[in-house]
């Protein structure tokens, strides 16, 4: 058999697991928008919609692209676009029944205007810290009441983002109040069916007393919290692993990649790795402490990571040889790089890491049977 040189196991088991942890902590009631934009988080689209549709009841992705991936395996349930559409974007949108984002009046005008005698679904958003989309908060009322009055538009919902739920408890907790207060407002006078949405992973976590009628979990469904106390409920769905391609002994004195910026101060066991960043492991780690797993062993990374190949020291690893499996990211034995510890190293955070993941990568799924 050919072996894989840099793969992705995801297991979909956890990622059941870690759905029903989130059902767990929220009313029965609450609906779940099951975030699997960004392929899920480079777990893949296709498969984790496939894994979780039973469990959710509405899919969240970025794009119209990436909707119609999902839209496959949703078993008809709706299918949320968290990005803004482009104008030319808008016609295929309705036709499809995909439930974009509105920020103003003259946006939902123009879905009602296309929709010519087919509702076109929408949702509002409001704009309360985020500042990427939406209506400004204090405009919220008087433009949502406008639009709900449009002809050829079904209104959904009200929704909004939080910028530091897993940063900043006294500005989430007021955020979250404030949005309540309006949207509440707005339910009560002129849209009794709205669904009311604004907690993600790290807001349904923490604020689970403001959690709205709808929760939109990303992160938290690929077992990465983001939020220390909910952490020991979730199992990582994604190990990410290559292989030795070689072992070389060296003396001391030799420098190791580009930069040179690693030099032997002895003779050492060096193994070079099938996976570089073109694979999507961070260039930034060298020079951070990073290390991979090999024989369940912490090996540190030596010198930069190149496009397609990796250094590491394996010095105290003598039995390490060509085709041993390696792991970037996940567990091995009795050690453990999340996708936090790899992002810290990397100077950036775990969204980025898993998302970061390229298509040179071969996910591998385990944990139900196909
Ligand atoms: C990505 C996203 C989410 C999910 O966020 P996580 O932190 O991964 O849980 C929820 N809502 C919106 C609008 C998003 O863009």
């Amino acid at each position: 058999m050919e072996l894989l040189r840099s793969w992705a196991e995801v297991n979909l088991a956890a990622v059941q697991q870690n759905l029903a942890a989130v059902r767990n902590h929220i009313p029965a009631t609450t609906r779940i928008m099951g975030v699997v934009k960004a392929n899920a988080y480079g777990h893949g689209a296709a498969r984790i919609a496939e894994a979780i549709v039973d469990g959710v009841d509405a899919f969240g992705v970025a794009n119209a692209t990436e909707a119609h991936e999902v839209a496959r395996h949703a078993k008809g349930k709706p299918v949320y676009l968290l990005g803004i559409v482009l104008p030319s974007e808008r016609a295929d949108v309705i036709a499809s029944d995909f439930i974009p984002p509105i920020s103003s009046l003259e946006e939902a005008a123009a879905y009602s205007a296309l929709a010519s005698g087919k509702k076109a679904k929408i949702f509002v958003s409001i704009d309360t810290g985020m500042g990427r989309m939406g209506v400004w908060q204090d405009d919220a009322k008087e433009e949502i009441n406008k639009i709900t009055q449009l002809p050829d538009i079904e209104f959904t919902g009200i929704s909004s983002h939080l910028p530091v739920a897993d940063e900043d408890d006294a500005f989430t907790r007021e955020q979250l109040a404030r949005f309540h207060a309006i949207a509440g407002e707005i339910r009560d006078s002129v849209a009794p069916h709205a669904l009311i949405h604004i907690e993600n992973s790290a807001g349904l976590i923490g604020f689970p007393e403001y959690i709205g009628s709808m929760v939109r979990p990303g992160l938290m469904l690929y077992g990465v919290s983001p939020r220390p106390e909910f952490e020991s409920r979730l199992t990582p769905a994604l190990t990410w692993k290559t292989r030795v391609i070689l072992v070389r002994e060296v003396e001391a004195g030799r420098t190791i990649s580009y930069g040179r910026a690693f030099t032997t101060d002895r003779s050492m066991r060096i193994a070079t790795l099938a996976a570089g960043y073109a694979d999507g492991y961070p260039r930034q780690v060298s020079g951070k402490g990073a290390y991979v797993l090999i024989h369940g062993q912490r090996c540190p990374v030596l010198g930069r990571i190149t496009m397609d190949q990796t250094m590491v020291d394996v010095t105290h690893l003598p039995k390490v040889s060509s085709s041993d499996e390696v792991v970037l990211l996940g567990s091995q034995g009795s050690e453990t790089i999340s996708a936090h510890t790899l992002g810290q190293w990397a100077g950036t955070i775990a969204w980025h890491i898993l998302t970061g993941i390229t298509g040179r990568v071969t996910r591998v799924y385990t944990g139900i049977s196909d």
